[in-house]
């Protein structure tokens, strides 16, 4: 997944995508980076591996003068987690410097790059965007707009993108809409954002969110609607909404707040836990959901997990072994909440179930009672295609396993997951089309080629991280 920002006609617009990139630093925390445009409209690019923090300072802002900038937040979903692969993607294309800052999964990635290898492009990293990009430079279209759309066509998947080429900047949306894309104003210039958390941040007014298969071109100040991309049925991502974005934005035209404390209420409905004393979230992304659970139960919230916000969340880390030792350092509970209880922890989502097997452990160890185990989403069945990382299915302990063998897994004295109708009714199905194949198994589109070779493909050109 991924954290993406334009900022078009605001001077320092660098200074105020760095701001935008804290603010979508969820997204993605595996490398950080902004291209700038000045006046002549020379491009400057600054990345680097790891957070927004450790990546730019005084000195990096000041090397990227301009009224546009374009950046991005990178977690690996495909290409390996390199500084090849960081973005904004750069180059210099006919129609003059092009960035691109993608969000999202191309799922026919792997098949057009080996056309395109054959047929002796070079790519310096593994990323699906960079195929994008090469599509772009490529194409016969006579104007850019038409070289975009001319790309677009020849993609299937999931994309929110922000292009500059020039000085011109373009935001446009996959017609599925898998993943949000907001626009705001900021005096004269206007500023584009994954969430809008990010135009907050920076004070910028929000104009409107892109529909599923929006165009647009953003200049002097104008937010021009170009031709749509041809229709497609809507499939939102749902886990925006369960998990993934920050529950102070608005995604898809809902508070993410005010979901996930429906989905609390709707799990308290469908999956009560009469013996809890108290409720808790494992923070931060359940916190929304504990609330709705205790409001609709009666059941009194606590704080009894206290998470370390200084770490990265536990599944941008590689390696397992790494994975779990990260639990501790990231949870602790709170004895004296906790302590001779019957407690009900509320979770947004059982992936692996590794965390939440030693997080019951660390509650037991607190001294609680008994532990009951609430998940504001149905069981995680299959891998996402569109941008969201989750392991293979073999891996997934909702596709591997029964309830009351995960139950047991986690030693937890009861385990409820939300229905997949409550979780999309508690989402507002009735107004939006909504992508819930890694709960459903059904997928909207095809099956991609060779993504997981894709993903763990290394650059052609290795790059010191
Ligand atoms: P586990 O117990 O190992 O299955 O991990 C579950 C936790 O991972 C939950 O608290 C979720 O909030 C979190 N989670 C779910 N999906 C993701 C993801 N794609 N990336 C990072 N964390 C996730």
């Amino acid at each position: 997944m991924c954290g993406i920002i334009g900022v078009s006609g605001v001077p320092d617009a660098a200074r105020l995508a760095y701001l935008g990139l804290y603010a979508l630093q969820h997204r993605g925390q595996e490398s950080a980076g902004i291209v700038a445009i000045d006046a002549d409209g020379t491009a400057r690019s600054h990345r680097g591996m790891g957070l927004v923090s450790e990546n730019f300072d005084d000195g990096s802002l000041a090397g990227l003068p301009g009224d546009v900038a374009v950046g991005h937040t990178r977690y690996s979903t495909t290409g390996s987690t390199v500084l090849a692969n960081a973005q904004p993607c750069s180059v210099n294309t006919r129609c003059g410097p092009l960035a691109i800052a993608h969000n999202g999964n191309l799922i026919n990635a792997g098949t057009i790059k080996r056309d395109l290898v054959a047929r002796g492009a070079i790519f310096t990293g593994s990323s699906d965007t960079e195929v994008l990009v090469h599509l772009i430079a490529r194409s016969a279209g006579q104007t850019v707009e038409d070289q975009i759309r001319d790309a677009l066509e020849q993609v299937d998947g999931a994309y929110s993108l922000v292009i500059t080429v020039g000085r011109t900047m373009y935001a446009v949306i996959d017609s599925r809409g898998f993943r949000p894309l907001v626009i705001g104003r900021l005096g004269e210039g206007i500023v584009v954002a994954s969430e809008t958390c990010a135009l907050d941040l920076i004070g910028a007014s929000i104009t409107c969110e892109l529909r599923p298969g929006d165009f647009v071109r953003i200049e002097d100040g104008q937010v021009t609607h170009l031709p749509r991309l041809s229709p497609r049925p809507v499939s939102r991502c749902v886990f925006e909404l369960v998990y993934f974005a920050r529950p102070d934005s608005t995604v898809f035209g809902k508070s993410v707040d005010a979901v996930r404390r429906e989905l609390g209420r709707q799990l308290a409905r469908e999956k009560p836990a009469p013996e809890g004393e108290v409720v808790f979230s494992v923070p931060d992304s359940s916190n929304a959901m504990a609330l709705g659970f205790s409001e609709e139960s009666g059941i009194k919230l606590e704080y009894g997990l206290i998470r370390n916000h200084y770490v990265g969340r536990t599944f941008i880390n590689p390696t397992q072994a790494l994975r779990v030792a990260k639990v501790k350092i990231k949870f602790n509970p709170v004895r004296e909440v906790i302590q001779g209880k019957s407690v009900v922890v509320v979770d947004d989502s059982l992936v692996r179930g590794n965390t939440s097997k030693e997080l019951v452990q660390m509650i037991r160890s607190a001294g609680a009672r008994e532990v009951h185990l609430r998940l504001g989403s149905p069981p995680i069945t299959g891998p996402c295609h569109y941008g969201i990382d989750t392991p293979t299915r073999e891996e997934l302990i909702g596709a591997t396993h029964s309830i009351e063998e995960i139950r047991e897994f986690l030693g937890v004295d009861s385990l409820g997951y939300l229905s997949l109708d409550g979780m999309l009714t508690a989402a507002g199905k009735e107004d939006t089309g909504f992508c819930h194949a890694c709960f459903s198994g059904h997928y909207p589109t095809t099956t991609p080629d060779d993504l997981v070779k894709l993903r763990h493909a290394s650059p052609l050109i290795a790059t010191p991280a």
